[in-house]
C-alpha cells in the first residue's frame, strides 16, 4: 500500500470511529497528512499500523463534578482527562476550564500534547483535561469548592510517576494551589510533582508562569533570524490577554519590539506605539478580576477599543494568535495576506483554520504551528517536576537559560525535518514530533 492511500485509509477510520467529533478530526487530518513524504520514505510504519495506533487515546476519563454554589445550590459540572499517549513518560497536560471543554476538545488538545511534549525532548508523555466549568463571575470560594470537587475524582487518576496536570485557560496558579492542596490532604503525602503550575512557596518553578509566552517569542527570534531580521521595533498584533498573551507581550516588550494589539472575544485594542510595561503587567490584574473584560482595560489607560472586530485586520510585522483553537480563519488570514505580514506564529493551541494555514504556506509566509511554538510552557512544566525529583529549586536565570536552550532545538528539529522532506515548517515539526512518539512506540512492543 501507498503511504498516501494508507494515510487517507486511517483518516476515514477515525471520522467513523469519532463522529461529530470535527475539532480531533482536524487536528488528526492535519498531523496525518503532513506525514505524507515521511512515511513514503519510510514504510515499515505502514507495516507496523503505526497511524491506526497513534490516533488512539489510551485512556478516557469522563466524571460528574457536583458542586455548592454561594446560594447553596448545587450545580453540576463534567470533568474530563484524557490520557493520549504515555510511551514517553507520565502523562503531561494542563487543566483547561471553559464552557467549550467536551470530550472532542480534550482529545484535540491531548492529540497535540502527545506531538508537542515529544518535541519539547523531555521525559513526558501527552494528555489534556479540564471541565466546562467557567470560572468567570464566580466567587472565589465557589472556585475553590469547584475545584475540591474537581479533585476528589481526579485525584485516584493521576500521580506524579502517573499522570501531570498543570494549567490551561482558566485555571492559573490560584486553582493549581487549590487542587494540590486538596490532592495532598486525599493522599496524606506531599507527591510534589503531581502537578505544575504550583507556586514558588510549594515547589513551583521561576519562570513558569512566563514560560509560554518568552518560548514563543524565543522561536519567532528564531524565524526571524532565518529571514535576516530581528525583533526590534517590529509591530506586533496579540490576541487574547490571558497567561500566553501576557508572557510574548512581555518578552517582545522587553526585546524592543511593539505590542499594538491585544483582544477579547467582542474586540480588540489598538495601540500604535506600542504597550508599555506597566501597560502589560496590568494584563495580570484584569485576568485575575474576571468581573473587569478588555474595555475596563482601554478605559482605564484610554486607549482606543474597537468592538466586534479583531485584530488581525491591522497593518503588523508578526501576527502571535495567543487565544483558542480556530480564532483565525480563512477572511482573516486573507487580511493578513494583504497587510504583508512577516509572520504568523501560533501561541494558542490550533489556533488557525487548516484553510487559513493553506493560505499562509501556498504564499510562502513564515508560519509556525503552535505545538512547536507554544512548547515552553510544558517544557518548564517538565523542568518542575525535574526540580521536584531533587527536592531543589533553580533560580529564574538557570531556567530561561534551558528555556531557551530547548525552544532553539525544537526549530533546529522541525527545520531539519522540513529540509529533509522538502515540506513546511509546521509539516517538519510533525514529523519530528511524530517520529519520537511511534519509534518508541514500537520499541515497547504492545502500544
Ligand atoms: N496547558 C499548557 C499547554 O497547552 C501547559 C501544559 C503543562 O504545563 O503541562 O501546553
Amino acid at each position: 500500500m501507498k503511504a498516501e492511500e494508507y494515510i487517507k485509509e486511517a483518516i476515514e477510520k477515525v471520522k467513523v470511529k469519532n463522529k461529530g467529533e470535527e475539532t480531533f478530526i482536524q487536528a488528526v487530518e492535519e498531523v496525518l497528512t503532513s506525514l505524507t513524504p515521511f512515511i513514503e520514505q519510510n514504510p515499515q510504519y505502514i507495516e507496523n499500523n503505526i497511524l491506526e495506533r497513534i490516533v488512539e487515546p489510551e485512556r478516557q476519563i469522563i466524571f460528574k463534578v457536583p458542586w455548592e454554589d454561594d446560594n447553596g445550590k448545587i450545580q453540576v459540572n463534567r470533568g474530563f482527562r484524557v490520557e493520549f499517549n504515555g510511551v514517553l513518560g507520565p502523562y503531561k497536560g494542563g487543566l483547561r476550564f471553559h464552557p467549550s471543554v467536551a470530550l472532542d476538545s480534550m482529545k484535540f488538545l491531548s492529540f497535540e500534547q502527545t506531538f508537542k511534549n515529544s518535541l519539547t525532548g523531555l521525559p513526558i508523555g501527552g494528555g489534556k483535561g479540564g471541565s466546562d466549568f467557567n470560572p468567570i463571575n464566580k466567587s472565589d470560594r465557589e472556585i475553590k469548592r469547584f475545584c475540591e470537587s474537581f479533585m476528589n475524582e481526579l485525584y485516584r487518576h493521576i500521580g506524579p510517576d502517573k499522570d501531570v496536570p498543570a494549567g490551561d485557560i482558566g485555571v492559573s496558579g490560584k486553582e493549581i494551589g487549590y487542587l494540590f492542596g486538596h490532592y495532598r490532604r486525599l493522599k496524606g503525602a506531599y507527591e510534589n510533582g503531581v502537578i505544575t503550575g504550583k507556586g514558588f512557596n510549594y515547589g513551583g518553578s521561576r519562570i513558569r508562569p512566563e514560560a509560554t509566552g518568552y518560548g514563543v517569542t524565543y522561536f519567532v527570534q528564531e524565524m526571524l533570524k532565518d529571514i535576516g531580521e530581528t525583533i526590534v521595533d517590529k509591530k506586533v498584533a496579540v490576541s487574547g490577554y490571558g497567561n500566553v498573551a501576557w508572557g510574548v507581550c512581555k518578552k517582545v516588550t522587553e526585546l524592543g519590539g511593539k505590542i499594538v494589539t491585544i483582544s477579547e472575544k467582542d474586540g480588540y485594542i489598538y495601540v500604535p506605539e506600542g504597550l508599555t510595561e506597566e501597560q502589560v503587567e496590568y494584563m495580570l490584574y484584569l485576568r485575575s478580576h474576571t468581573e473587569l473584560t478588555l474595555k475596563d482595560y482601554a478605559d482605564k489607560f484610554n486607549l482606543e477599543y474597537i468592538a466586534g472586530k479583531k485584530p488581525w485586520e491591522r497593518k503588523v510585522d508578526i501576527v502571535i494568535p495567543c487565544a483558542i483553537q480556530n480564532e483565525l480563519n480563512l477572511d482573516d488570514a486573507k487580511e493578513i495576506l494583504a497587510n504583508q505580514v512577516k509572520i504568523v506564529c501560533e501561541a494558542a493551541n490550533m489556533p488557525c483554520t487548516p484553510e487559513a494555514i493553506e493560505l499562509f504556506e501556498s504564499n510562502n509566509i513564515p508560519y509556525a504551528p503552535g505545538k512547536a511554538a507554544n512548547a515552553g510552557g510544558v517544557a518548564v512544566s517538565a523542568l518542575e517536576m525535574s526540580q521536584n525529583s531533587m527536592r531543589y529549586q533553580w533560580t529564574a536565570e538557570e531556567v530561561d537559560a534551558k528555556l531557551h536552550e530547548i525552544m532553539k532545538d525544537i526549530y533546529e528539529k522541525s527545520k531539519e525535518m522540513s529540509e529533509k522532506y522538502n515540506v513546511s515548517l509546521a509539516k517538519g515539526a510533525n514529523i519530528a514530533g511524530f517520529k519520537k512518539v511511534a519509534d518508541t512506540m514500537i520499541m515497547q512492543g504492545n502500544y
